[in-house]
């Protein structure tokens, strides 16, 4: 597959450290078996997240030197509402430290307007796949998350173009059962984050909504990556294929009442997050309300005057076409190089990140022991790359029965950071996990030493069995 050259010139270095194999064993070692817990200048490429770990463009950090810092009516908070307002046409927000921080505004707000408005007494939130915060969330208040997400997403090696989309019918189903009164909102995630970081149609965000209306269910777009969601609908979608992005984002929130975003995805900027509401005033003014005790007063919530001006400029750069084209394209050849080198990974290539399926690479390892950690331990051993685990060990236990959660893949994720490796990185990347994949049946699983009890995979140590 073809690379596209880098849409932009580095103007600012920050050296990296290649370790030596026997660094790599005592720091994996005093990690207890987690990557989480490496410190990161044992790392040499960090593929754990794309969250904050973005460079951010010229334009961006002029931004920074220009916030405006006062407590109430900042300049910078006015030209960041400008901009929420022209891209996603919803006037009204609060901004928030991260995403989490918006989701931990909105979804009370939700729950008792469910109970107050449409009388439902056993709240549950319905979503193609519940970010793992987003779980916590919804938890945290007390409902149920259900995920709906169409079931070809999870069969890796069987291309489909739209494996972030809801199961329609899976949701009308998930509306009668449950009720609709209880039903407290229908979470879209774009892109869908657990099955690869993968689009969802607009026809998908168009018919979601007409069902939630049809019930009064109101629908948030948890929006992380809104800009990746709108490139692969301009490629895919023959309708949109002379669209520009921004016009095809303006029309995905016209199915959507309210937003969540974590600013550090698609955005880049390196910590923010945004609550937004469109046509419902009295929702707005709850979650006004519980923005200044939880995040801070209305005009800055959980961010900084600068950080607001940077998210404002970052918000349109990730909107440019040629920059949205060189990132997933260089998700696209990661993908491709290891796909020709036998390693099996999700098809086709999402937005941020490239899904290793341990599942079928270590079918020697039970769920219960971690298939996708033990190859991301690996991996990190081989290369210094360190990876993080989508699968069993994210989906923790059921809060109720304390029971392993059925997971139904066990991903390794490659995530990529904005605007920070280059191609050439991407084939180290290749070449070291395809060692690893050829020396796949001699990996063994692992068992906890400490699980912790609420969003277990940060903090857990393990013990490597064989
Ligand atoms: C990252 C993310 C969140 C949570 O945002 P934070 O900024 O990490 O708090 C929620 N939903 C999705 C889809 C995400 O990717």
């Amino acid at each position: 597959m073809k690379r596209v050259p880098e849409p932009f010139r580095i103007k600012m270095v920050e050296p990296i450290r290649m370790t030596t194999a026997e660094e790599r064993a005592a720091a994996l070692k005093a990690a207890g078996f987690n990557p989480f817990a490496l410190k990161s200048e044992d790392v040499y490429i960090d593929l754990l997240t794309d969250s904050g770990t973005g460079a951010m463009s010229d334009t961006q950090w002029a931004g920074v030197m220009m916030g405006d810092e006062s407590y109430a009516g900042s300049r910078s908070y006015y030209r960041l509402k400008a901009a929420i307002d022209d891209i996603f046409g919803y006037p009204d927000f609060v901004p928030t430290h991260q995403g989490r921080g918006a989701e931990q505004i909105l979804f009370p707000c939700l729950v008792e307007k469910m109970r107050q408005v449409r009388g439902g007494t056993h709240p549950v939130f319905l979503s193609n796949y519940h970010f793992d915060t987003t779980t916590a969330h919804v938890e945290i208040c007390g409902a149920k998350a259900i995920n709906l997400v169409d079931e070809r997403a999870f069969d890796t090696a069987q291309p489909f173009s739209w494996k972030g989309n809801m199961d329609l019918e899976k949701l009308n189903q998930a509306i009668a059962h449950y009720g609709a009164e209880n039903v407290a909102g229908i979470i879209m995630t774009i892109t869908c984050n657990n099955t690869g970081g993968q689009p969802v149609a607009m026809a998908n965000l168009k018919a979601v909504y007409e069902l939630a209306k049809r019930y009064a269910i109101p629908v948030i777009m948890d929006s992380a990556r809104f800009c990746e969601n709108a490139w692969f609908i301009q490629q895919r979608d023959q309708q949109y294929r002379k669209a520009s992005i921004q016009d095809i984002v303006a029309e995905m929130f016209r199915y959507a009442d309210m937003l969540t975003l974590s600013a550090k995805k698609d955005p880049m900027v390196n910590i923010g997050g945004i609550c937004a509401v469109r046509d419902d005033p009295e929702l707005f003014q709850h979650v006004q309300s519980r923005c200044v005790p939880m995040e801070g007063f209305v005009t800055y919530g959980g961010m900084a005057g600068r950080d607001m001006e940077a998210l404002a400029r970052g918000l349109y750069d990730g909107l440019d076409q040629a920059w949205l084209t060189y990132r997933i394209k260089q998700v696209a050849y990661l993908a491709s190089r290891l796909a020709e080198g036998g390693v099996p990974v999700q098809l086709p290539a999402g937005g941020h990140a490239v899904f290793v399926d341990a599942r079928r690479l270590l079918p020697q390892i039970p769920p219960e022991q971690f298939p996708a950690q033990s190859l991301c331990n690996a991996l990190y051993l081989e290369a210094g790359i360190r990876a993080v685990e989508i699968g069993s060990l994210l989906a923790g236990r059921d809060p109720v029965t304390g029971r392993q959660k059925p997971s139904p893949m066990e991903f390794m994720r490659l995530t990529i950071p904005r605007r920070v490796y280059t191609n050439d990185h991407m084939d180290y990347v290749a070449d070291a996990l395809i060692r690893v994949s050829q020396r796949a049946a001699t990996l063994s699983g692992l068992v906890f030493e400490y699980e912790p009890p609420l969003l277990r995979h940060f903090m857990a140590r393990f013990r490597p069995l064989g």
